[in-house]
């Protein structure tokens, strides 16, 4: 049986400098960029990454996927001059409800945990805390960010739980369409909100054109697009993160570390 390699697929959310669940902080980010750096690790984009996935026979040795959910603003504040600087580049799933069109100043802004974020998130100050659609198109257009679908609200866990697969299906396709709307591109790429999905929503999102479908499960990755398995980063610096990669970069390694872990 031959293995092929398997392509670790890193899940951030936060960069900034509190304690809070979710975050690293920028020194530890730091040093894991530069370890990936040291160590000869190569950032994809999504494009780059799908044609792996659909070719598991190219090699894809010390490839890796970083990426971001929801598109909070210290992504902009934090993580964007830090993948700058070391020419790295991230996918960054965003909530399209999330984001506005104002033209925000960020010199107020004051990191705060997740939790608190999240609940302006879902108020009218989202703004304060979300990226804005030109703080998204700046880093795209700097090929740093490749922004890719999470939805539209983030509420497709709910409408799952009801079986309104209806809403699911607008959801997404809300979610295309303001990206199309404001960053003039599809998004091929869906990381499921909260990481749930089933079958249903699956076939409904490759019928809206969704080519790779990211869970929240970790495993390996070598040819699967529609159950991308991704790693929670946890704060920890770049001697925690080489051993989680050279875990999750060889499929074989991958199985035997889950059999232990479950
Ligand atoms: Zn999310």
């Amino acid at each position: 049986m031959i293995l092929y390699d398997s392509i670790p697929v890193l899940m951030y959310h936060h960069v900034m400098p509190v304690t809070s669940s979710l975050n690293i902080t920028p020194e530890l980010f730091e040093e894991q960029l530069s370890g990936l750096k040291t160590n000869g690790w190569k950032t994809l984009d999504s494009k780059e990454f799908l044609y792996f996935l659909q070719n598991p026979k190219e090699s894809r040795k010390k490839c890796v996927l970083l990426t971001f959910d929801d598109g909070f603003v210290d992504n902009y504040l934090y993580a964007y001059p830090i993948l700058k600087k070391y020419k790295m580049k991230a996918l960054l799933f965003i909530a399209t409800d999330f984001i506005t069109d104002l033209d925000i100043k960020r010199e107020n802004f004051i990191a705060m945990p997740h939790k608190q974020m999240w609940k302006i998130a879902f108020s009218e100050r989202n703004y304060e805390v979300m990226c804005t659609w030109n703080e998204l198109k700046e880093m795209e257009s700097e090929g740093v960010f490749d922004i890719q679908s999470h939805g539209h609200t983030h509420k497709i866990p709910d409408f799952i739980e009801k079986a309104n697969y209806a809403a699911v299906e607008n959801d997404l396709f809300l979610g295309q369409e303001f990206l199309m709307k404001y960053l003039n591109k599809q998004p091929l790429h869906l990381a499921w909100p909260k990481g749930v999905y089933n079958d249903k929503v699956m076939r409904i999102a490759v019928k809206l054109g969704f080519k790779a479908l990211y869970t929240t499960q970790r495993g390996a990755n070598v040819y699967d697009t529609f159950h991308i398995k991704r790693l929670a980063v946890k704060c920890k610096g770049r001697r925690w993160l080489n051993k989680k990669l050279m875990i999750y970069n060889s499929s074989l390694l991958t199985k035997i570390y889950s059999k232990i872990r479950f």
